[in-house]
């Protein structure tokens, strides 16, 4: 029997062979021409039904999962505890992606030659684009929060950079879906699960076409910008991402000592297969059968805890992907030659920890809602197509990240909630 080879090395394998294809095509006069003019488009193409995809996978995976907390209504303390846990953990995660991306500065060794015909590569002039961020730099203090309330949405969802008016439209829907009757709100519930499945299946559609995909941006890449520095930039970012993530395991595995005792190699042994999973699957959704089992059969954590607190961090809890959309903005600013002032840095923090919550817990999520985070920045969007190549790799290593999160989260909450003592107890 003919076995498939499984999506990420097909993509790895797109990658490669695109860089192949381009370097062997560029001996011919005709080669460049021939891969901008018919190659090129398809990676566009992904792109743009990526970005296609942001703003209706907000709207359902944001809806449901605010909806879905209704049925913790009893729990609600150890709901609160979670919710906090989580957030924390996200904050500190975008923190040190953070840290790590300005104190390495990927970005700043791709030359004023490459970024320029990056920029014109990829659409757009440098000019506008900076009088973008200018702008965007010269506001008043209360302007983001005043931009945060569409005053239409349909509006803001055609714009792209006005994302979080999609996410505020979203939760103020969720929440209001929790306070009207059961009865009423149940149709609307069904309505918004059905349309998330839907969503998730177009996301697993545009993920198949990956590998073409990626061959296409990569060869259109390697024409379109000879140099190596571009090249040696992506490693270097790659090298950051990575670097930042395992710093947040390190922090995941104390945060488990210092609360619940538990040794690091006791927790990393307990919670590795799902790791491996993870790694394999670029899904959190698609691990957490696996993350129940590890959390609940070897880390000891009550069935009544995890069943809880590991759904909702599954789809609300992505710290790999927050630390990464943190690195990946920052990177591609200063790959386009943008100085992100300290105020544009805090709004990253706000921008990314919201856009990982957003981000569904399937392959590629992370880098779609990259898209609000940049945009909310005024960094060019164009940048997508500089960093999708190493994204599946990436992904592997995030949602890694992710799963050890909600784990990690779920034992801290299983030791300091009374609602799991007192449940224990009965
Ligand atoms: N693949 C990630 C996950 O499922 C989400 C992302 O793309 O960052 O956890």
């Amino acid at each position: 029997m003919q076995k498939k080879l499984a999506l990420h090395w097909q993509i790895l394998l797109g990658m490669v062979l695109g860089v192949l294809f381009a370097l062997a095509l560029s001996y011919f006069e005709w080669g460049s021409k021939f891969i901008t003019d018919w190659i090129k488009p398809f990676g566009n193409i992904f792109i743009n039904a990526l970005k296609l995809i942001a703003v209706p996978l907000i709207l359902a995976s944001l809806i449901k999962g605010v909806s879905d907390l209704k049925d913790i209504s009893s729990l609600s303390k150890m709901g609160f505890k979670t919710i906090l846990t989580y957030l924390v953990t996200t904050v500190i995660a975008v923190s040190i992606g953070l840290t790590v991306v300005n104190v390495f500065q990927p970005g700043k060794s791709i030359t004023e030659e490459t970024r320029e015909e990056l920029i014109e590569s990829y659409g757009g002039d440098v000019e506008t684009k900076k009088q973008a961020a200018q702008a965007q730099k010269d506001q008043g203090p209360l302007q983001p929060l005043e931009d945060l309330v569409p005053d239409n949405i349909f509006g803001a969802a055609t714009d792209n950079g006005n994302m979080l008016q999609v996410i505020f439209f979203a939760i103020f829907f969720g929440i209001a879906l929790i306070l009207i009757p059961e009865e009423q709100a149940i149709h609307v519930k069904n309505f918004f699960d059905g349309f998330n499945e839907v969503i998730l299946k177009m996301i697993d559609l545009i993920m198949l076409t990956a590998p073409y995909g990626v061959f296409a941006l990569l060869a259109a890449l390697v024409v379109e910008a000879p140099s190596t520095d571009l090249f040696v930039a992506l490693f270097y970012y790659s090298i950051c991402v990575v670097g930042g993530l395992l710093l947040m395991i390190v922090f995941y595995t104390l945060m488990v000592w210092f609360t619940t005792k538990k040794s690091p190699s006791e927790f990393i042994k307990g919670i590795s297969p799902a790791q491996l999973l993870a790694f394999s699957t670029s899904s959190s959704a698609a691990t957490l059968p696996v993350t129940m089992e590890r959390v609940e059969d070897h880390l000891h954590v009550d069935p009544k805890v995890s069943s809880f607190v590991l759904p909702i961090g599954a789809t609300i809890n992505m710290d790999g992907t927050s630390l990464y959309q943190a690195v990946a903005a920052v990177f591609i600013a200063q790959a386009f030659g943008m100085d992100l002032s300290f105020a544009a840095q805090i709004g990253i923090i706000g921008t990314a920890t919201l856009a990982s919550i957003g981000s569904a817990a399937v392959p590629g999520a992370g880098i779609v809602m990259l898209v609000i985070v940049l945009g909310q920045a005024g960094i060019p969007e164009a940048g997508l197509a500089l960093i999708f190549a190493v994204d599946r790799p990436l992904d592997m290593f995030r949602t890694s990240v992710n799963v050890t999160g909600d784990a990690a989260v779920a034992m801290f909450v299983n030791k300091t909630t009374s609602v799991n003592q007192k449940d224990k107890a009965t």
